[in-house]
């Protein structure tokens, strides 16, 4: 060993860069380390050299595996812990070079050179630690261990070099030995600043993955997140979004109405964005009355059919008097019905004028069947909505009638009346005609498409009759898809018969009254019939039979008598003063007035047909309520009546006269071609100036040349005929044969007389 040579016993340090200006603390533990230590302490005044391994994990030491640069460091302070290891504490003075390896063993002896720092002062180096500090100062938590400690150590006043050694020491970044190794404190600056750039990018990066990471776990429990929240606002506000009662209580009813899947499917979709809705939001109305909605619409539930024809026979007897052919197609219908198992290709359509027991029939069978019966009535029916529904997505939506209707009856195969489908109309809101045809066809009913409901419901179970007043006003292809029975006008006899077999036992039963309580003469019902209604069917009729009943009643219980007969005479105490006559106006004979027969919807009526002639200029005066047809026939007629003016015996000036039409009475609109005869008839006797006798009645459309054309509607225009009061009615010639449709009743009141022409006609009447 040479004198002059600087030996010191070295520590190996592992993992750590020891740089001087700063205390230095490590544990020392390994066997060699501690040897070293003991030495340095009794033999070199606490000096040691700490030299640094390359790879820390290596326990042996190895001279390839340790840095050239080490330290030179002071021992301060060393506590023994009870592992037997050492805590120390070292004061770095200087850096300096292994020059050798003295001795490996029992512990590590080397010779050293100390080695300076070049600190150069310039001002670039100057520059150096100013953005060095201004960097760390700005941004010390990003880049140091200790910020705090640097910042006080800096309060201290450091050199530019120690500055540097601090700031390494405490640098974040792993790699610290090349601030050991390099002399210049320049360099190591320059190091400094580049290593808190790598740190600032490092973190950089660590925190846009952090983002990512947080990004992907907030998009899929944003959801969550803010239903909890919602939920922790509403229990906070005391009204939490649902009791969950609530909503189990609709999850079972929905469960329990069976529906289709896909719509059940949809029906707990709904709601479970209903548990989730306040109800205070009009939005949790809405999924609330569609759930209602869906609940109460039959899915499954049917009623069983009667198999009985014979019992339906009976109880459609039961509930009409007569009506004899129209119940015979009723049952025609349904044996077909039961034999094919389904619902025939054609709907019924009962049509007539009202009160004629249309309604009442289709309940009959419904009772009959012993199916539920449900009515709707499409008059006035304009918009398409109104049968297939409003979308959902407005506060008030409802479902159309058909949906509406299902959901009363309760069952998936009702008998389903369509009032009045002659009534429905078309606009621009869209043709409802058309969706009622796809109601109607049993091609396609089973998938019948309702706005509100948004599924398809299946009609095809459903029986659908439907009434009308009027066929012609129902558009064709509709009327394809029925198969009409047609209802006419009761004959007084029938409404006789009606009145006392149905309509006042009903009436009794309806006001708590007996037979032997209330009776009614057959005189006084006739009176009833004749001169308080004018009407086809039976309504006003059974109206006047309950207003009876009432004062009966009234008069049983207040003036406590106790049989009430109502006779011809003291029917007036009942129903006021009579309303119509017979014969009005008719028993004497008068010029230019003819009374018409007409067939409206209402059922058969009569009209009078006035004439008049004053002076003027050839003018045709034309006034009530006639239609195009009938001004058509007015002016036909004239043409007949001025050129077979001799022939009739007129003697008039045409040119120098006005002749005035008028049409009074009534806010139905007249019109159809069967006045023809009327007018010409009237229009003779005023020109003429030749009475027309009272009582006689006439329909009949006529051509240019005087041939008089066949009518419809005989059946009716005759019972009306009888109504009025009429003795003798003129018909043409080819309606002969509809005679048998004429009731016999009406046939024994009532001349009436087939006529070819009009001059046959005018020869018979005048
Ligand atoms: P519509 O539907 O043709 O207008 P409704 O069916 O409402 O007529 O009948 C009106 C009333 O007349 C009902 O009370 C009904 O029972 C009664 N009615 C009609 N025709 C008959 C009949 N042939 N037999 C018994 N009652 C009848």
């Amino acid at each position: 060993m040479e004198e002059n040579k600087i030996i010191l016993p070295a520590i190996a340090i592992r993992g750590l860069v020891p740089l001087p200006h700063v205390d230095f603390r490590i544990e020392v533990g390994r066997e060699i380390s501690i040897l070293a230590l003991e030495q340095a302490e009794k033999m070199y005044g606490g000096n040691v050299v700490l030299i640094i391994q390359k790879d820390p994990n290596l326990i042996d030491i190895n001279v390839d595996n340790i840095y050239e640069v080490g330290v030179m460091a002071k021992i301060q302070l060393k506590l023994k812990m009870p592992n037997g290891n050492y805590k120390v504490k070292f004061k770095i003075t200087d850096r300096v070079k292994i020059v050798n390896y003295e001795s490996l063993d029992p512990y590590v002896v080397v010779a050293y050179e100390k080695i300076k720092s070049e600190v150069l002062g310039n001002e670039e180096e100057l520059a150096l630690i100013r953005k060095v500090i201004e960097t760390f100062q700005r941004d010390g938590k990003t880049y140091l261990v200790a910020p705090d400690e640097v910042s006080r150590l800096l309060q201290q006043g450091l050199t530019t070099e120690e500055t540097a050694d601090v700031m390494a020491y405490y640098l974040k970044t792993n790699d610290k030995y090349k601030y050991l190794a390099e002399l210049s404190v320049a360099k190591r600056l320059e190091y400094l600043l580049e290593d808190a750039a790598k740190e600032r990018k490092i973190i950089e990066i660590e925190n846009k993955i952090n983002e990512d990471v947080k990004k992907s776990i907030d998009e899929s429990q944003k959801e969550y997140y803010l239903r909890e929240k919602m939920r922790a606002i509403q229990t906070e506000l005391g009204d939490k979004a649902r009791q969950d009662e609530e909503v189990d209580e609709l999850r079972k009813k929905i469960l329990a109405a069976k529906m289709p899947q896909k719509i059940e499917e949809k029906a707990l979709k709904e709601l479970e964005r209903y548990s989730n809705t306040n109800n205070q939001m009009a939005e949790s109305g809405i999924i609330r009355s569609y759930l209602d909605f869906l609940i109460a619409l039959p899915w499954y539930k049917t009623t069983e059919d009667t198999s009985d024809l014979k019992e339906v026979e009976k109880s459609l007897d039961k509930n009409h008097y007569g009506l004899t052919k129209v119940k015979e197609r009723i049952v025609e219908y349904l044996a077909v019905k039961m034999m094919t198992g389904k619902n025939p290709s054609t709907i019924l359509c009962f049509a007539g004028p009202p009160g004629v027991g249309k309604t009442s029939l289709a309940k009959s069978i419904s009772e009959a069947l012993g199916r539920n019966f449900i009515k709707q009535s499409l008059g006035g029916v304009r918009d398409e909505s109104e049968i297939r529904g409003h979308r959902r997505t407005y506060v008030g939506a409802l479902p159309g009638r058909i949906l509406k209707g299902m959901k009363d009856a309760g069952t998936i195969n009702p008998v389903f009346l369509l009032d009045e489908i002659d009534k429905m109309a078309s606009d621009y809101r869209g043709d409802p005609a058309a969706a009622m045809l796809e109601v109607l066809d049993p091609e396609q009913n089973s998938n019948f498409s309702d706005n509100y409901l948004e599924e398809p419901y299946d009609l095809s179970q459903v029986m659908f009759i439907t009434t009308a007043n009027s066929l012609e006003d129902i558009p064709g292809p509709l009327r394809d898809r029925m198969e009409i029975i047609e209802l006419s006008s009761y004959t007084e006899y029938e409404k006789f018969n009606i009145a006392f077999k149905h309509l006042l036992p009903k009436e009794l039963k309806n006001h708590g009254l007996t037979d032997k309580q209330l009776q009614i003469s057959e005189p006084a019902m006739l009176k009833i019939i004749q001169g308080y209604t004018r009407e086809a069917g039976v309504r006003e009729l059974d109206r006047l039979i309950s207003t009876i009943c009432r004062k009966a009643v009234k008069d049983i219980l207040i003036d406590h008598k106790e049989k009430i007969e109502v006779t011809e005479d003291n029917l007036l105490n009942y129903l006021g003063k009579i309303r119509f006559f017979n014969n009005e106006g008719r028993n004497e004979n008068q010029i230019g007035v003819v009374t018409g027969l007409a067939y409206t919807q209402f059922g058969g009526d009569t009209l009078d047909i006035e004439v008049m002639t004053y002076p003027g200029k050839g003018g045709l005066i034309l006034t009530g309520k006639l239609g195009d047809v009938m001004k058509e026939s007015a002016q036909a007629g004239l043409s007949y009546v001025k050129s077979h003016a001799k022939d009739l015996g007129i003697e008039v000036d045409f040119a120098n006269i006005d002749i005035h039409i008028h049409v009074p009475e009534g806010a139905v609109p007249k019109d159809g071609p069967s006045a023809g005869v009327t007018l010409i008839t009237a229009l003779v006797s005023a020109l003429a100036n030749k009475p027309v006798p009272a009582n006689i009645g006439m329909t009949g459309e006529i051509t240019l040349r005087g041939s008089v054309l066949p009518i419809g509607g005989l059946r009716e225009k005759s019972i009306a005929a009888v109504r009025t009061g009429l003795k003798t009615i003129f018909i043409p010639e080819e309606n002969e044969r509809d005679l048998d449709e004429v009731p016999n009743e009406v046939k024994e009141k009532l001349q009436i007389i087939p006529v070819k022409s009009v001059s046959e006609l005018l020869s018979k009447i005048f």
